[in-house]
Formats: structure tokens, C-alpha cells, sequence
């Protein structure tokens, strides 16, 4: 059946992020992107998995189910789309969006998925050695189940693919550049993109004319530095793992105190990348990486939790004023991320000693923030403060429409 003949079918974008050990995903009608259903299946692998799944009409289903591999739990989403009278075929998805972790240096904008395209993200996974492989077993089921249905990669480094060299060349041997690509990168290119286009559409002023800073503060978290509606400097590098203090990375750290730590503990690389990775940040200073948690421990009077929030804020502090002097003055700082939208105790500590720079919070709408974007600078304030509500699946889900669009 054509859709000519099936008149009033709707269409819709199907968007998948296959990580690690789970995959999520969200179904958005193609037209004015609204969100039909999403869901996620997690800990694929690990003996005891969840299933969950939610509609707009109202279903929200939890439940526990055994999924051994990623083509098993994308069997499952279907499955559960099927079950909620969510047949999805080549009538009705006008797209499929896949996030993918790394596209070096080949991708600076989404691409429609052919066999090249596939090739060179497996090329590019030494790069992200977790996250490209498992994001190519989703893309590969969903050509395999839908090869009618245009297929779009969406990079979360692509945005940073924008970075003048003096920003992402490491002052390294140029050899070690050149044969292994280490350099920044970047990442969580699709939310500081979606931000900054909502930011400039609030603002009421082309993206061209506007220099922003846009904070993504949620588990993992990074700063980017933004003109013209270009990246021009981020504070991810070649891993995730740089920059600011997270939930469970560290972040900065002096580079020789990666060898000092394995002489002194014997810790193997790998031993010690875990530890920088999943035991650091806020779990290593407060005891847990959930701000809530923190700030709550902060309030009992827990002093490593408030030196955590003290740390975590300092070092945002660092990278506004950095970021500041490489744009030579900033329109608006961005406020996004589980963090960023939601603690108004952050957003006050970092913004606090920053008059000099035209950064003035107002406490009061500091403290009452709503809806998909507030302003909470005062009258006078130079910058505009924005707290925006970011949506990087609905990010996929434009970019794929479009991509689809225009090819
Ligand atoms: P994300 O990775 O964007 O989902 O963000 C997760 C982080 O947001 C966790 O550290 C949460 O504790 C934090 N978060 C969510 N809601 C709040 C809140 N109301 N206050 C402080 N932190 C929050």
C-alpha cells in the first residue's frame, strides 16, 4: 500500500540510541515532531532486564525481561511498539535517526547510512571503542528490517567538527596526531546545537549574530563555546572524559598524575581509566554522582558534599571565563542538562562573583524556573541567563527529517 492510497496515515521518525547496555528509543510524529512514545530496554545482557514503554495515550509499562543481545532487545522494542498499536513500516516512518557517539573527523553533519557510511563509523570506533560498535548494531537490525526506510547517523561530535585548529590540537608530538587522530572532539554536539538554535529563537535574533555559552550539566557534562552558531571550543576532548567535573568522571586532572597514580597503586591502564571514568566526579568527592542526592547531603551539613558542589561549580566558573575570552563577550549562557535545568543551587553557585563579566543572577527567578525556557538575569544584566530544556532525541529526530528531506 502507497501512501497516496493510505490518505491520511501519519508519518513518523523513529529515533534509536543503542548504547552500551541498553537501547532507547522515541517515535515522533514527522509532522511539528511531537512525541508519540518512547522507552528503553536496559542492562541488555546482564541477566535481569527492563523493558519500559510509554505513550502518549497513556500506557506506561515497566517490566523485568531477560535480553541477552542488542538484536534481541530491539526484537523487544518492537515487539512493545506492536503491542500499542505502533506498527511501524516504510508506509509510515519517514526516517530513522541512530545516535552515534564518534564520528572523527569524517562526519561534521548527520548523513543518510549506506554501506560506506557503516564502514567508516566501524573504522571510527577505535576512537570509541564502547559506544560505535553497539550504536552499529542498531543501525544494522534497522536496515535489515526497514532497507526501504531512509537511515540518518547523527554525530555527537559532528558539531564540534567545527573548531578552528588552535582549539582542538593538543600541544603533542604531530606525528601522534596525524597517525592516530588524537585531538578534540568533543561531545554532546546534539544538545548544545538544539540549545543554541532554541536560544536564538527566544532571543528573537539570527544565530549569526549571537555568541553564546551553553552548559550541558547532567551526568556526563561539558561547556561549549559558541559563535555564530558554530562551535569554536568545547570542553570534551578526544574522550568524554575531559573538562568539567561530572557525575562519576573526573574531568580535568593533571596528565602526570595518571602515571604517578599507577606507580603508586599499581593500578593497570585500564584499571586506572575505569577509575577516572566511573568512580570519580561527585561519587568520588560526596559519595554519590546524583546532584540530588548531594545537594540534600549538602544541606545535613556533609562537608564533602558541599565541597563537591564547591568544585563542580568552580570548575564551570573557569571554563564561563575562558569561553568568554575566546568569544570576546557572550549574549547568553545556556543552562541545560538533568543539572543545569533542574538545580538552582548551581546555577547560583556558578554564576556567583561573575558581575564582572555582565553576569547577574535574579534569585527569585533563579529559584522559580518552568516551562521549556526562563530567563533568570536581572535587569541589568549584560548576559541574558537561559535555562533551556534540552531534547536530544527530538535533535535526531529534526536533523533526520531534514537529511531525509533533502536527499
Ligand atoms: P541527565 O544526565 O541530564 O539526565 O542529568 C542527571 C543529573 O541531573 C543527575 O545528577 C541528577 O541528580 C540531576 N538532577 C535531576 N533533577 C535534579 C534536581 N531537581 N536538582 C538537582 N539535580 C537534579
Amino acid at each position: 500500500m502507497d501512501l497516496a492510497s493510505k490518505g491520511a496515515e501519519r508519518l513518523r521518525v523513529l529515533v534509536i540510541n543503542s548504547g552500551s547496555s541498553s537501547i532507547k528509543y522515541r517515535v515522533f510524529d514527522a509532522d511539528g515532531l511531537s512525541l508519540i512514545c518512547r522507552g528503553a530496554v536496559d542492562k541488555i545482557g546482564e541477566g535481569k532486564g527492563i523493558r519500559r514503554h510509554w505513550t502518549a495515550q497513556g500506557v506506561d509499562w515497566k517490566e523485568e525481561i531477560d535480553i541477552k543481545n542488542h538484536d534481541e532487545g530491539l526484537g523487544s522494542i518492537f515487539q512493545a511498539l506492536a503491542d500499542t498499536g505502533m506498527i511501524l513500516d516504510k508506509n509510515n516512518l519517514r526516517g530513522i535517526g541512530h545516535r552515534v557517539v564518534h564520528g572523527g573527523t569524517e562526519f561534521k553533519q548527520p548523513v543518510l547510512i549506506d554501506d560506506g557510511v557503516v564502514e567508516t563509523i566501524r573504522r571510527t570506533s577505535s576512537l570509541a571503542p564502547l559506544h560505535n560498535p553497539t550504536n552499529l548494531l542498531g543501525i544494522e537490525y534497522s536496515i535489515r528490517k526497514f532497507p526501504d526506510v531512509p537511515q540518518v547517523a547523527v554525530f555527537d561530535t559532528a558539531f564540534h567538527q567545527s573548531l578552528p585548529p588552535h582549539a582542538y590540537h593538543y600541544a603533542l608530538p604531530f606525528d601522534i596526531y596525524k597517525r592516530y587522530g588524537i585531538r578534540r572532539y568533543g561531545f554532546h554536539g546534539t544538545s548544545h546545537q538544539y540549545v543554541a538554535r532554541l536560544a536564538a529563537a527566544h532571543l528573537d535574533r539570527p544565530i549569526e549574530d549571537l555568541r553564546l555559552i551553553t552548559l550541558h550539566l547532567g551526568n556526563g557534562a561539558s561547556a561549549t563555546a559558541i559563535s555564530g552558531g558554530r562551535s569554536v571550543d568545547t570542553s570534551m576532548g578526544l574522550t568524554p572524559l575531559e573538562g568539567l567535573m561530572m557525575g562519576t568522571r573526573s574531568g580535568d586532572i593533571d596528565p602526570a598524575a595518571h602515571f604517578f597514580i599507577m606507580r603508586q597503586t599499581g593500578k593497570s591502564p585500564e584499571e586506572l581509566e575505569s577509575m577516572l571514568f566511573h568512580e570519580s566526579g561527585l561519587l568520588a568527592i560526596a559519595g554519590t554522582n546524583d546532584m540530588r542526592e548531594v545537594e540534600r547531603l549538602a544541606d545535613g551539613g556533609s562537608e564533602r558534599a558541599c565541597l563537591a558542589i564547591d568544585m563542580y561549580c568552580h570548575r564551570i566558573r573557569k571554563y564561563i571565563g575562558g569561553y568568554y575570552a575566546v568569544l570576546g563577550k557572550a549574549d547568553a549562557l545556556v543552562f541545560t542538562g538533568g543539572i543545569g535545568e533542574n538545580s538552582a543551587l548551581v546555577r547560583k553557585k556558578t554564576c556567583e562573583g561573575l558581575e564582572g563579566l555582565g553576569i547577574h543572577l535574579d534569585e527569585d527567578r533563579n529559584s522559580s524556573v518552568s516551562g521549556e525556557i526562563s530567563e533568570i538575569q536581572l535587569a541589568q544584566g549584560a548576559v541574558r541567563l537561559l535555562v533551556i530544556k534540552t531534547d536530544e532525541e527530538k535533535e535526531i529526530a529534526r536533523q533526520t527529517l531534514k537529511k531525509a528531506r533533502d536527499d
